[in-house]
């Protein structure tokens, strides 16, 4: 066990940000504010930095039990988060974001199918407002609007806290008066798994060129019940865009759960090319004319996606 003064020590020397802001959307899901002691480095939105706490801190109740070693309990656990923005702050006045605070869209991993324990969410929800954190002075990431003209179509589809680069990425292009579509489906669990659900409702009542479809796996009724891989299947999706799922004219943003994407393994010698079982959105657009970004820079496509595991 460290003592007490050891933990002020640590803390002292590794943590450079503090929690200005915390909003709990349920239990196991919030949206986090941090302000690094230093000046927030240029960056897009849709890139990512890293959050970290140290393994000496709490953990919120009902995760995982973890055992450590003295030497673990010394040590920093960093994993990468998604930028995220809360995009309005009201009827007809988008936040201004960017220069005080970053915002952080997560969730709570309590356990880990694959054995692993948990490590840093349990800590990060065991944190409140004025708490200090580590923050990554590096903002990083290809999954950014680059690519978008101002006229195209641009589709969002992610699942849960995958929503968060994409709220970030809709405020910049509502800022520069897109013009073309936008739509934004999230993939959840529950409807209380949508944390920025009422916000979405009312830009979608604001701008005329913005759909927002929130979809709930578990829980009929208050959204649509549906994956959003069967959007694309059923046409239901290009029923919300209003227009068809042209190639030539949209960019698909695909972000969260690795099973949701499908990315395919490309075979460099034959130029073959196998996607995960059952099918991802990749495979399903890429039936359709659609081209994937083949690793960070070597082929930009029109669908475009971010692996949160
Ligand atoms: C580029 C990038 C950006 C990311 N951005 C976010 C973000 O904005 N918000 C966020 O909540 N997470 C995000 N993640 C995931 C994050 O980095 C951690 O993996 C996650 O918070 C779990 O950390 P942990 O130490 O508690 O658990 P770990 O021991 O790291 O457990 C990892 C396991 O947790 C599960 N898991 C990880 N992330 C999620 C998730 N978001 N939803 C459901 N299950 C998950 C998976 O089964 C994964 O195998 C991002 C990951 C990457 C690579």
């Amino acid at each position: 066990m460290l003592t007490p003064d050891a933990i002020a020590e640590l803390r002292g020397r590794r943590y450079n940000g503090t929690v200005v802001h915390l909003r709990r959307a349920n239990p196991d899901l919030m949206i986090l504010r941090v302000r690094p002691d230093f000046p927030i480095p240029a960056h897009k939105p849709g890139q990512y930095c890293s959050l970290g706490l140290g393994f000496w801190e709490p953990r919120a109740e009902g995760c995982q039990v973890e055992t450590l070693t003295p030497e673990e309990q010394a040590k920093l656990v960093r994993r990468a988060y998604s930028i995220s923005c809360s995009i309005s702050e009201g009827p007809g006045r988008l936040v201004e974001y960017g220069a005080e605070f970053l915002e952080f869209y997560i969730v709570l991993v309590r356990e880990n199918a694959d054995g692993r324990v948990p490590a840093l969410t349990p800590r990060l929800f065991a944190l409140k407002g004025g708490d200090r954190i580590n923050i990554g002075d590096k903002i990083s990431g290809m999954y950014t609007l680059d690519p978008v003209q101002s006229d195209d179509t641009v589709l969002f589809l992610g699942t849960g806290t995958g929503e968060a680069p994409h709220n970030y990425m809709l405020w910049e292009l509502l800022r520069r008066g897109h013009s073309g579509r936008i739509l934004t489906a999230t993939c959840v669990r529950y409807a209380r798994d949508l944390g920025y659900l009422a916000t979405h409702r009312r830009l979608a009542e604001e701008y005329p060129n913005y759909t927002y479809l929130p979809l709930t796996t578990r829980e009929p009724g208050v959204t649509k019940k549906a994956y959003i891989q069967d959007l694309i299947t059923d046409g239901e999706l290009e029923h919300h865009l209003g227009e068809p799922l042209e190639p030539a004219r949209a960019h698909v943003y695909l972000c969260g759960n690795p099973k949701m994407i499908g990315v395919p393994h490309r075979d460099r010698a034959t130029g073959g090319v196998t996607y995960p079982q059952p099918a991802g959105v990749i495979e399903l657009l890429e039936a359709r004319g659609f081209k994937a970004d083949v690793s960070a820079a070597k082929f930009k496509g029109n669908v475009h996606f971010e692996e949160y595991w």
